[in-house]
C-alpha cells in the first residue's frame, strides 16, 4: 500500500436548470487537488484556500472521518488541499474536495470501492458544507461527464456527453453569504402547480435526451426552468440581462449554476464563445458587478496524478 497519494478533482455545475438536485455535469474550469498521506493518528488539514480546516467542518476532512470509521482505518491521515475551484460561487467547489479526498482514501487504503460507493463516500463529506447530502455536484466531480442522481438506492447513470458542447460559467465578484446553498434552497417553493411541472419534466428529459444522443444543440435548448431559476434569480445581480445577453451571443441555454451566483451558457463548437464571455460580462456589469468567464468543456472525473 502507498503511503501517500494525490487525486485531482474537477468543478461541476449542478442541476442544468430544470434537474434540481438530479444532474450535475464535471466542468474543467477548475480542479482542486488533495493529498492524503498516512500519519500515525489523527486527521490533519492543510490548504492554501480561505476554508475551514476542522475535519468535521472541511467536505474532504468529513469524507476522510466517515472513511476511517466506515472502514475501520486504523492509521492517521493528513490531509493537503490545493484549492483552485473558488468556495461558495456554484461551481461545486466543496465537492471537488470530497471526490478528491474520496477517490484518494479509496487508493491509499485499497478499498475496492465501486462508482457507486465512491459518490456515496464524497457525498457524506457535503455534509460539512451544505448541512445536507447532495450527490449532483460529487457524482460529477467523482465520474466526470454528465451525470443523473438516483436516490433511494443511490445509483448514478453517467453519460458521456458529446465533444462538440461548449460552456461558459461567468462567476461574479459578489461576497456569498456563509449559509449561501441553504438561503438559496429556503427560497424554492415546496408547492408547484402542475403545469409547471410539466414544463420542468419535458425540459429535463430532453436534456438527458440531449447527452444520451450526443445532440449538443439539443441540450442547451432544452435549458428551461420555470420553477427553481424564477424564484432564485433575484439573489443574482443581473441575471435577467446576463442571460438574454447570452442567448443574443449565440447560447443555446442559460441556467443558474448550482445554487448559483455563477451563471452558465451552454454553446457547441463552432459558435463564438468569446463573445459569449464578453456578453455575459456585460450583463453583470449592468448590474455594478465584475465577473471572471471561463470557457469550458466537459471533464473527466477524479484521477490519481502520477
Ligand atoms: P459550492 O460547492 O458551490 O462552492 P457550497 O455552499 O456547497 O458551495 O460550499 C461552500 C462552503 O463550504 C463554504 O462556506 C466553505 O467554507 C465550505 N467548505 C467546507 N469544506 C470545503 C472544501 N473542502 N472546499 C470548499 N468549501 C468547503
Amino acid at each position: 500500500m502507498p503511503d501517500k497519494i494525490t487525486v485531482k478533482a474537477p468543478s461541476s455545475t449542478a442541476n442544468l436548470g430544470p434537474g434540481f438536485d438530479v444532474f450535475g455535469l464535471a466542468l474543467n474550469a477548475f480542479h482542486d487537488e488533495v493529498t492524503l498521506t498516512r500519519q500515525d493518528s489523527g486527521i490533519n488539514i492543510t490548504t492554501d484556500g480561505n476554508i475551514p480546516t476542522r475535519p468535521t467542518d472541511n467536505t474532504a476532512g468529513l469524507v476522510v472521518k466517515n472513511a476511517k470509521r466506515k472502514f475501520k482505518i486504523r492509521d492517521g491521515i493528513k490531509i493537503d488541499i490545493k484549492k483552485r475551484v473558488p468556495a461558495g460561487f456554484g461551481m461545486g467547489s466543496s465537492a471537488a474536495s470530497a471526490a478528491a479526498a474520496a477517490v484518494a482514501v479509496d487508493r491509499l487504503f485499497e478499498l475496492g470501492l465501486d462508482s457507486d460507493a465512491l459518490v456515496e463516500l464524497a457525498g457524506s463529506g457535503e455534509k460539512a458544507s451544505a448541512g445536507t447530502i447532495h450527490y449532483d455536484n460529487v457524482a460529477a466531480s467523482v465520474l466526470g461527464g454528465f451525470v443523473i442522481v438516483r436516490d433511494n438506492p443511490l445509483s448514478v447513470i453517467r453519460i458521456k456527453p458529446p465533444q462538440s458542447l461548449r460552456m461558459c460559467v461567468a462567476v461574479p465578484s459578489i461576497t456569498v453569504p456563509k449559509k449561501k446553498t441553504q438561503a438559496s434552497r429556503s427560497v424554492i417553493p415546496t408547492m408547484i402547480s402542475l403545469k409547471d411541472s410539466i414544463t420542468n419534466l419535458s425540459s429535463a428529459t430532453s436534456i438527458a435526451a440531449g447527452f444520451a444522443s450526443g445532440d449538443s444543440h439539443m441540450i442547451g435548448s432544452s435549458i428551461r426552468d420555470v420553477i427553481v431559476e424564477p424564484a432564485r434569480q433575484h439573489m443574482i445581480p443581473g441575471f435577467a440581462s446576463v442571460k438574454r445577453n447570452a442567448l443574443k451571443a449565440g447560447a443555446t441555454g442559460v441556467a443558474i449554476s448550482g445554487a448559483g451566483p455563477s451563471v452558465i451558457a451552454f454553446s457547441e463548437k463552432g459558435a463564438d464563445m468569446d463573445e459569449i464571455a464578453a456578453a455575459m460580462a456585460k450583463g453583470f456589469a449592468s448590474a455594478k458587478t465584475r465577473c471572471q468567464t471561463i470557457i469550458c468543456k466537459p471533464s473527466v472525473g477524479a484521477i490519481v496524478r502520477g
